[in-house]
């Protein structure tokens, strides 16, 4: 089992072994804010309780940098596995056409691969567009991108205990916990 890394704000930020918890409750760099039950870990030094939830002591600033990492699967996740042009869904593609990630404003033309500059486009639609900007082309996003707060869980949310889903819906809401199970 991991341990829920909350900032000290109580954001969660990550999921870390629980040896790598300990390390930082006994270095004084974190507080166990839960238990798991009755379980106790020992270390050379010192026994302490199982840590299922741990909380920073000090603020960390998050470089917004690791939070826009953007993969096709959160990507495609992020926009309902649908194009963002033509709104048809993965299922209904025609043979040989696929999702693919289409970056408003082209890569060669400046654009970067923020959340915002990016959107999941049919490989007709991505063709389309080629590497015109949206009003050259007429082809306006049915959404505006946005960036998920949530990307950098998404991937642990599933092995999440349910003390430990508490304070990704005390933070987040209950309706990102629920988006997030269903990646
Ligand atoms: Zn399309």
């Amino acid at each position: 089992m991991r341990c829920l890394a909350l900032n000290a704000s109580f954001e969660p930020l990550t999921m870390v072994p629980v040896r790598r918890a300990l390390r930082l409750i006994i270095d004084g760099k974190a507080e166990i804010v839960e238990t798991d039950g009755d379980g106790m870990v020992r270390s050379i030094s010192v026994s302490v309780p199982r840590p299922a939830v741990i909380r920073l002591v000090r603020f960390i600033h998050v470089p917004r940098k690791f939070r826009r990492q953007v993969t096709n699967t959160f990507l495609f996740a992020r926009d309902g596995y649908s194009c963002q042009f033509c709104g048809r869904r993965h299922h209904e593609l025609r043979f040989r056409e696929c999702l693919t990630r289409d970056h408003l404003v082209p890569l060669s033309r400046g654009g970067t691969n923020d959340w915002t500059n990016v959107i999941t486009a049919c490989s007709s639609c991505n063709t389309r567009k080629g590497n015109r900007l949206p009003e050259e082309c007429g082809m306006e996003p049915l959404r505006p991108p946005h960036e998920p707060h949530f990307v950098h869980l998404a991937w642990a949310v599933r092995r999440l205990t349910p003390v430990q889903a508490r304070y990704i819906r005390l933070f987040y809401g209950e309706e990102t916990l629920r988006e997030l199970r269903a990646l």
